[in-house]
């Protein structure tokens, strides 16, 4: 791919105590696509969103986003959305509240209203959280991830507290509503189906290294290390 990436990870290293959590990622994210990241827990998932998200500072290597060098931004001067993997709803707000919460101007809340409609939650926008399903207050974290138009949103574990039967449905949509808007999101998921249903490439991570970087396909078919392939499924 020759498109100058969206973001892109140099080196990205971080220690907890003894511990080395990410131990050099490189990573490049281009416009408009779904990247999932995807491997055991405990592998640095999500410190990397959270690295990325300004949330946590790397102790070595750099973010960049549009090609600037974001490494130490806050990250309310990032430009991307995240979802959390409970939501973090707030409980006292309804469904519109929290999705305009964030949002400046005027107008903040028909663009509130715009986002619930984008995710088919016009009719619930007046509900508070514990009023609405565990599918329903994903789609209003996801309404509220993107009414700002990040240029990137950050998906961790979006899909896991939800049944079996919903998590498909629920799949589908959200990706109809990153493809629609245009948004590049990268997901963080230890589940290789959704991975390899949801995701345009995908990465593949274990004790903090990123071992592979590719296609769905690519990395199913072409595991560059038996642990890819063992944890594709593909040994089984
Ligand atoms: P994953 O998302 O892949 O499950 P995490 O990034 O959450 O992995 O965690 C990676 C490792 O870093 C785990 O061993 C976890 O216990 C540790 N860790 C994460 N955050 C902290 C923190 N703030 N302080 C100390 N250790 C942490």
């Amino acid at each position: 791919m020759e498109r100058a990436p969206l973001l892109e990870l140099q080196g990205i290293r971080k220690r907890f105590g003894g511990l080395e959590v990410l131990k050099g990622v490189d990573l490049r994210v281009y416009p408009g696509e779904i990247l999932a990241l995807l491997g055991p827990s405990g592998c640095g998932k999500t410190t990397l969103l959270r690295v990325i998200a300004g949330l946590e500072a790397p102790d070595a290597g750099r973010v960049l986003l549009q090609g600037q060098d974001v490494t130490l931004l806050p990250p309310e001067r990032r430009g991307v959305g995240f979802v959390f993997q409970d939501y973090a709803l707030f409980p006292h707000l309804s469904a519109l509240g929290n999705v305009a919460f964030g949002l400046k101007g005027k107008d903040r809340l028909q663009r509130a209203q715009k986002a619930l409609e984008r995710v088919g939650m016009t009719l619930f926008q007046n509900r508070k959280p514990h009023e609405l399903s565990g599918g329903q207050q994903q789609r209003i974290a996801l309404a509220r991830a993107l009414a700002p138009g990040p240029k990137l949103v950050l998906l961790d574990e979006p899909f896991s507290s939800l049944d079996a039967g919903l998590r498909a449905a629920t799949r589908e949509e959200v990706r109809k509503v990153l493809k629609e808007t245009g948004t590049t999101a990268l997901l963080v998921t230890h589940d290789q189906e959704e991975a390899l249903s949801f995701a345009d490439r995908l990465g593949v991570m274990r004790g903090g290294e990123l071992l592979q970087v590719g296609t769905p396909e690519e990395v199913y078919l072409r595991p560059r290390t038996p642990f890819v392939a063992q944890f594709l499924g593909r040994t089984n």
